[in-house]
């Protein structure tokens, strides 16, 4: 328990672990040992969705820590999200509780949607998780839902009890405006790509500054989509080996990713990383005891670059979505 992460209010009341673990592409054959492994070494708090396509093996090792005695229910802060073809407002219910009776729980801490477009409803018997594309192929076929109406129906998971706190993820500022118009609820989390390459201060800054807590995802930069042998990562200089990460983490003497990843949380958001082996578990959890100094804070500001690397024209042509 002395390895515990800090935690952070969110507006609804309830506390979140400032450092998580990401559980995008880690692979179905391995998330139960990964999930299990990581309540160990201390983690709390899971990010998952539908769309990583692995929810039933992460329930299978928080249930296992569970039963083991390692861990209880309520000090699991565990997240998932609503993919976008299940924004009409009809279907916002059936699949939260299909994703929580894969997880083995009864609520999530937290509920996002996952990006702010809606996508044609595709039966999970027909195809789970759907993905992108309405034949499974190449077919975009979009929703006329609007982001009010699901918004709508996120809040009535709360109501219910089958989401303690309700948030968004990927809006831009003209969309979290725009929610906190209409929301009763009020979102509790915006999850944004965040690393010195993309640091859409106004956007961090309008959302902070309306009591939403901001979770950074892909904090690393371009290392998380080298998995997906995606050329603009490839192309993009590792943060890990800029000379001013490594010069700021040998000062400190910490490890760059612990310095990108305090670089945030130093800064009030969340972060969730995801790593398989044991001793980068202790590190990335462990990154929240020390402080950058403010020097260290401005010279990473000067390294923005408004690279974004998790956008869909990243991953299929834009000629298939416009
Ligand atoms: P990440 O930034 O966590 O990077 C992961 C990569 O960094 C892996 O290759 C890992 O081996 C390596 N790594 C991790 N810790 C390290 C360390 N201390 N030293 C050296 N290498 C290290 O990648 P990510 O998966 O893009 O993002 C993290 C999580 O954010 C995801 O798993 C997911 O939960 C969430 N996410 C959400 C969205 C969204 O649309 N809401 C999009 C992308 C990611």
């Amino acid at each position: 328990a002395d390895k515990m992460a800090p935690t952070l209010k969110l507006n609804s009341g309830y506390e979140m672990p400032q450092v998580g673990f990401g559980l995008w592409k880690v692979d179905q054959s391995t998330a139960a040992d990964t999930v299990y492994n990581a309540i160990k070494a201390g983690y709390r708090l899971f990010d998952g969705a539908c769309d990583y396509g692995n929810e039933k093996e992460c329930g299978e090792g928080v249930a296992r820590a569970i039963k083991e005695g390692i861990v209880k229910r309520e000090e699991l802060f565990i997240v998932s999200k609503l993919w976008q073809t299940f924004h009409d407002e009809d279907k916002v219910e059936p699949i939260t509780r299909k994703q929580l009776a894969d997880w083995q729980i009864d609520y999530f801490d937290l509920f996002l949607i996952h990006f702010p477009a809606a996508l044609e409803y595709v039966d999970p018997k027909v195809r789970y998780p759907p993905g992108w594309f309405y034949d499974g192929e190449s077919e975009v076929r979009w929703s006329k839902t609007t982001l009010q109406q699901t918004w709508g129906a996120m809040e009535k998971l709360v109501e219910k009890k089958l989401a303690r706190s309700i948030g968004i993820s990927n809006y831009q500022a003209q969309s979290v405006y725009d929610a906190l118009i209409y929301a009763k609820i009020r979102p509790a989390t915006l999850q944004i790509e965040h690393h010195p390459y993309l640091q859409q201060p106004d956007l961090v800054n309008l959302a902070q500054k309306e009591g939403i807590v901001v979770t950074a995802y892909s904090s690393f930069g371009p290392t998380g989509f080298m998995e997906l042998d995606m050329p603009r990562a490839k192309s993009a200089a590792p943060l890990m080996e800029h000379a001013l990460i490594k010069e700021i983490a040998a000062k400190h003497k910490k490890t760059p990713a612990q310095v990108l990843l305090r670089w945030a949380t130093q800064r009030g958001l969340a972060v969730i990383p995801k790593t398989s082996r044991p001793e980068v578990l202790a590190q990335n959890l462990g990154s929240t005891d020390f402080d950058l100094e403010s020097s260290d804070l401005e010279k990473i500001a000067e390294m923005d670059l408004n690279i974004r690397f998790n956008k869909p024209t990243n991953y299929f042509s834009a000629d298939k979505l416009f």
